[in-house]
C-alpha cells in the first residue's frame, strides 16, 4: 500500500478552492438576495443539471470506468438514469412541493389561517463518497435545490476522475455563487466543516460521520447522515484511538419456500454490483444448512453463466477501487472457509466473487465492513433464530427476506429494527422515489429520494393567521387579565 492511497489525494483533482471564507460568503450573499427563493429559478437550475447529464453521459460512464473499471451498463442504471428519473420526478412534483400546506382545523381555529410555509434552510453543505461518486452527491444536491437552498457541493477525492468531472463541468451548468464545488480530502472537508452551515448532508463511513455530527454540533447545526454504520477495521481503530463496537449491516435470510434459482441472481447480482462496494449490498446470508449447500450449487451456476471460465477476463465486473480496500479484502477473507471462488490478482485490484461458509459471529467478516464482493453464510435453523442473531447487533441499513411465506414476512416486519426492507429482492428498494432511503442507529439518521428529499432540504415554517374582528377578538378576550374562575372555565 503506498502512500498516496493511504492519503486523500486532493492535490490530483487540482481544483481546491483555497479561500473557503469568500466561497461561503457569496453563497450566503445570494441565499440572502432571494434569488433561490424564486421556484422558477429553481427549476431551471434543474433542468441545467438535468442536460447536464444527458449532455455528458459518455464522459460520466468514462470517469466511473476510470475510478471503479465500472461497467457501462451498471453506471446506466445506478448512476445516469437514475439522477436523471430523480430530476424528472422533482421536476413533476415541484409546484406541487413548494406549496404552502393547508393541514386540518380544530374547531378553536375555525375562523384562522393555519398553514405551514416550505421554507429553505440556507446554505447547506453535501459531502458525497467514493463508491457511487456521482449519485450519492448529486442526488441529494438536487433535493436541496428544489427546496430553494444554495448548495456546497463536496465530492469524494477518492473517486478521482469523478471528482475532476464535477468540479470542472457542473458549474458550467450551474450558477456560481449558489452552487459552488469544493475538492479535497479529509484536511478540506475539516476546514469546511470548521465553517457555519444551515444543514449537512454527509453520506460516507460511520466513523467520518461522527466527525461530521461533531462539527455540526457546534452550530447546533441539522444533519442527515448517511452511514456504513459497521465496525472499523483495526487499523483504523488503532489510527483513531477509538473502539467503536458498531456490526454488520444488511443481512439477507432466505427461507426454504423461494425459488431459489431467483433469489441466488437476485442477491448475487446486489452483492456484485460495483463489486460489492455498495452500502445496501447484502452483507451474509442467513439460512438453514440445507438451503446454503443448495444456495453454493446454485451460486456456482450463475455466475459461470454471467463471468464465463474466467471470471477475471470478463468485462462485467468492477474493481476494488484502491489498494488499501484490497488488503483489506484479502484479511477479511482468512475468515471461514471458502466453499465459491477465492482468486484474487493484485495488479488489477481483482478479487473473485468469493462465498464464505462456517464464519463465526465473531469472525472480521461478520463484525467489519466489507464493501467487496465477498458473501459470508452463517447458518440457523429458522426465522427465529435469525430474527435473534439479527437483533443481537445494531440495526441494519437493508434488511433483505427472501420468502413467499407471509407468516414469515411479518415476523421480520414486526420483529426487527432496519433503515428499509426488501422482500424477495435486492438494492431494487432504492430507486422507488415513494420510498424513503436512510438508516437508522447507526446506520444513520434522516433519510431523502423523492419528496422525502425535498423535505429533507426544508423547514417545515408554521404559521397561525388571525384576522382581527370584533367576533374573534370577544372569543379569545377570555385569556386577557384580570383573571377569574368565570374565565377559566370558559
Ligand atoms: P470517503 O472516503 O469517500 O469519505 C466520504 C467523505 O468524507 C469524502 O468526501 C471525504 O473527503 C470525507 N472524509 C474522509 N475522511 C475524512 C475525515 N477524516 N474528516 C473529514 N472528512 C473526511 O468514503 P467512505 O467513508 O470510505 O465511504 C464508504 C462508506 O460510506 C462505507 O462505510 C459505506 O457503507 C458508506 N456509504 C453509506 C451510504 C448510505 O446511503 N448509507 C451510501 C454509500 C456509502
Amino acid at each position: 500500500v503506498t502512500e498516496s492511497e493511504t492519503v486523500a489525494p486532493a492535490a490530483q483533482t487540482d481544483i481546491i478552492m483555497a479561500n473557503f471564507d469568500d466561497t461561503l460568503q457569496r453563497a450566503r450573499l445570494a441565499f440572502a438576495s432571494g434569488k433561490t427563493r424564486n421556484v422558477s429559478f429553481r427549476r431551471k437550475q434543474l433542468e441545467n443539471l438535468l442536460r447536464c447529464y444527458e449532455e455528458h453521459e459518455n464522459e460520466i460512464i468514462s470517469a466511473l470506468e476510470a475510478d471503479l473499471r465500472r461497467p457501462k451498463q451498471e453506471s446506466l442504471i445506478v448512476e445516469t438514469e437514475f439522477m436523471k428519473n430523480d430530476i424528472k420526478h422533482i421536476l413533476y412534483h415541484l409546484d406541487d412541493w413548494v406549496k404552502p400546506e393547508k393541514p386540518s382545523k380544530s374547531f378553536v381555529n375555525m375562523l384562522d389561517d393555519v398553514q405551514i410555509f416550505n421554507d429553505p434552510f440556507g446554505v447547506v453543505l453535501v459531502i458525497g463518497a467514493w463508491n457511487y461518486p456521482l449519485q450519492l452527491l448529486l442526488v441529494p444536491v438536487a433535493a436541496a435545490i428544489a427546496a430553494g437552498n444554495c448548495v456546497v457541493l463536496k465530492p469524494s477525492e477518492i473517486a478521482a476522475n469523478c471528482a475532476k468531472f464535477i468540479a470542472e463541468t457542473i458549474p458550467k451548468y450551474l450558477d456560481n455563487e449558489c452552487y459552488p464545488v469544493i475538492c479535497g480530502g479529509p484536511t478540506e472537508t475539516n476546514e469546511l466543516l470548521s465553517q457555519r452551515f444551515d444543514y449537512i448532508f454527509y453520506t460516507g463511513s460511520t466513523r467520518v460521520g461522527k466527525i461530521v455530527h461533531a462539527a455540526a454540533n457546534k452550530h447546533l447545526t441539522p444533519t442527515t447522515l448517511e452511514l456504513g454504520g459497521k465496525r472499523l477495521s483495526s487499523s483504523e481503530t488503532v489510527m483513531f484511538n477509538h473502539i467503536y463496537i458498531l456490526f454488520l449491516y444488511s443481512p439477507c435470510y432466505i427461507d426454504k419456500s423461494v425459488e431459489l434459482r431467483t433469489a441466488v441472481k437476485r442477491i448475487l447480482w446486489g452483492k456484485l454490483i460495483n463489486c460489492g462496494q455498495t452500502c445496501i449490498a447484502p452483507d451474509y446470508i442467513l439460512c438453514s444448512k440445507e438451503m446454503q449447500d443448495k444456495f453454493i450449487a446454485e451460486a456456482k451456476d450463475v455466475l459461470k453463466e454471467w463471468y464465463g471460465d474466467n471470471i477475471q477476463n470478463s468485462p462485467d465486473l468492477s474493481r476494488v477501487i484502491n489498494q488499501n480496500n484490497f488488503q483489506r479484502l484479502l484479511g477479511l477473507m482468512k475468515s471461514g472457509r471458502i466453499a465459491v471462488g477465492g482468486k484474487f490478482d493484485a495488479s488489477e485490484r481483482f478479487i473473485e466473487p468469493t462465498i464464505l461458509v462456517d464464519v463465526k459471529p465473531d469472525d472480521p467478516i461478520m463484525e467489519e465492513e466489507i464493501f467487496g464482493p465477498i458473501l459470508p453464510m452463517y447458518t440457523v435453523e429458522n426465522a427465529y433464530d435469525a430474527i435473534k442473531f439479527i437483533n443481537s447487533r445494531e440495526s441494519p441499513l437493508v434488511l433483505y427476506i427472501f420468502t413467499s411465506e407471509s407468516e414469515v414476512l411479518n415476523l421480520f416486519v414486526n420483529g426487527t429494527q432496519s433503515g428499509g426492507m426488501c422482500v424477495n429482492d435486492t438494492i431494487m428498494h432504492y430507486p422507488v422515489d415513494a420510498l424513503p432511503f436512510g438508516g437508522v442507529g447507526m446506520s444513520g439518521m434522516g433519510s431523502y429520494h423523492g419528496k422525502y428529499g425535498f423535505d429533507t432540504f426544508t423547514h417545515k415554517k408554521s404559521c397561525l393567521g388571525k384576522n382581527l374582528a370584533l367576533l374573534g377578538e370577544k372569543m379569545a378576550s377570555a385569556r386577557y387579565p384580570p383573571y377569574s374562575d368565570a374565565k377559566s372555565s370558559l
